[in-house]
């Protein structure tokens, strides 16, 4: 596969419309063809540069950009992110993916993303507020709680979207007094004082869990919970989250990293320890007789029943693929296993429950905010978290149908379910 990011995705797209082509015939077969090629293309891009007025008085350009991939199913939506290696090319790849992850949990969202060429660290507090509203002022025709939700991504916080909500009001109430849409359920991700929703910051690493806890019933179901081993590879949000809820279900955790390496405890580690230690010391824990540090390759090798790459893209590849040990690997992060890791994956047997699938927690749960924020509605963690499990296990149930009628990889399966549903919503509108 070429290495443009969004020629991944047109790839993919390509191989998972040949494998569902069989089942439309005739005129739909027509549509069906006409859907994929309109599917390869975002609707819209909006580009432009964001001039912000720096502390010592110049201005700077920064590039940005908004993909909206697809909208036959509702509302473009996806992230922002600020980041020095932001570019287009990735952005539309990244709008292509929120429309299958939205259609993988049949949330009524289609696919949107958006991305800042900027080191945000580089800039002081005014400054990011100043480039958040101005990418707000860039986008704000485009946007809305019926037409696009941003939320954010990498280096972009609920203090950016607590910004981009006033920028927005700001810009509507320029035209008018009345406002005509709520400004709350234009951007998800919020502060909870800001209408952000309860159970947010775990949701991700729990949605996995609640994957994993369903994938252990079919591939596991000889073993019990403690007897399962898990290597977690990140402990950041997502990577911790997945820890604690594994943990505290009984499962043995027993090894995470973070970027500086990782630690090994064979008879199970406890997460929040292990997070105080961190917190306390820098460290993720101390070589001792029964803890032992370990490299991030090496943890990617253990042998455990689970892995669980919640870090960074690209992290499993066509040369560690061969000595990974695990029977399955739940992809938490965007991206980790590389078009070519993927084949050998799938050739030896390991399962893998790809991220639009894995890690579709936390747009669920931006769901549930704009659910909120639209009818006023303060749900309490436990009602979210509840409706969470609901629609993670559905989407994983209906993966596994797909599976074993077809007996496609867990990733075909995911993708033919969500292609399908996007594209029967486009040949439902006549676009197709
Ligand atoms: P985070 O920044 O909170 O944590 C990232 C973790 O990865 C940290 O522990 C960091 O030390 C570790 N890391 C960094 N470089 C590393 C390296 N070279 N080797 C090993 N570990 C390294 O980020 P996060 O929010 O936990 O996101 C992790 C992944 O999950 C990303 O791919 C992200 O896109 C994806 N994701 C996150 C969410 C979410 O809700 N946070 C939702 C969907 C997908």
């Amino acid at each position: 596969m070429s290495s443009s990011a969004h020629q991944n995705a047109i790839a993919q797209l390509t191989q998972v419309a040949a494998l569902l082509r069989p089942q439309y015939k005739g005129k739909d077969l027509k549509n069906f063809d006409k859907a994929i090629a309109l599917l390869q293309e975002p609707d819209r891009v909006i580009e432009g540069e964001l001039e912000v007025t720096m502390d010592d008085g110049t201005v700077k350009k920064f590039p940005a950009y908004r993909s909206q991939h697809n909208n036959a199913r509702g509302p473009y939506k996806g992230g922002i992110r600020f980041h020095p290696g932001v570019t287009l090319d990735e952005v539309k790849a990244l709008s292509t993916w929120m429309t299958w992850k939205c259609a993988v949990t049949n949330i009524p969202y289609g696919g949107g993303k958006g991305g800042v060429i900027v080191d945000p660290k580089a800039l002081s507090a005014r400054e990011l507020e100043s480039l958040s509203r101005a990418y707000t002022r860039l986008i704000a025709e485009h946007i809305g709680p019926w037409t696009d939700i941003p939320a954010p991504d990498v280096n972009t916080t609920g203090q950016i979207m607590a910004w981009m909500v006033d920028e927005w009001q700001k810009v509507q109430t320029s035209k008018s007094a009345v406002l005509g849409e709520n400004p709350l359920a234009a951007f998800t991700g919020k502060p909870l004082e800001l209408g952000g929703s309860e159970g947010r910051e775990e949701a991700t690493g729990l949605g996995g869990v609640f994957v994993m806890e369903k994938l252990v019933e079919k591939l596991f179901s000889d073993k019990s919970k403690s007897e399962i081993t898990i290597a977690i590879q990140g402990f950041g949000n997502v990577g911790y989250w997945f820890a604690l809820h594994a943990h505290q279900r009984g499962y043995k955790v027993l090894a995470v990293s973070d970027s500086k390496g990782g630690i090994f405890v064979p008879g199970g580690l406890h997460p929040t320890e292990v997070l105080k230690n961190k917190q306390a010391t820098g460290k993720l824990g101390e070589q001792s007789e029964s803890l032992h540090t370990i490299s991030n390759e090496e943890l990617l090798g253990l042998e455990v029943d689970i892995l669980v790459p919640s870090a960074l893209e690209n992290v499993i590849t066509a040369e560690n693929a061969p000595q990974i040990q695990a029977k399955a690997i739940i992809e938490m992060a965007n991206g980790p296993t590389t078009p070519e890791a993927d084949v050998i994956l799938n050739k030896r047997g390991i399962f893998v429950v790809p991220d639009v699938l894995a890690n579709a927690g936390g747009v669920s749960t931006s769901y549930f905010e704009w659910a909120q924020n639209l009818h006023g509605y303060m749900w309490s963690h436990q009602e979210v978290l509840k409706k969470l499990q609901e629609l993670m296990e559905r989407a994983f149930g209906q993966m596994w149908t797909t599976h074993a009628e077809t007996k496609e990889s867990g990733r075909m399966s995911t993708y033919m379910k969500a292609v399908q549903r996007v594209v029967d919503a486009m040949i439902l509108r006549g676009r197709a």
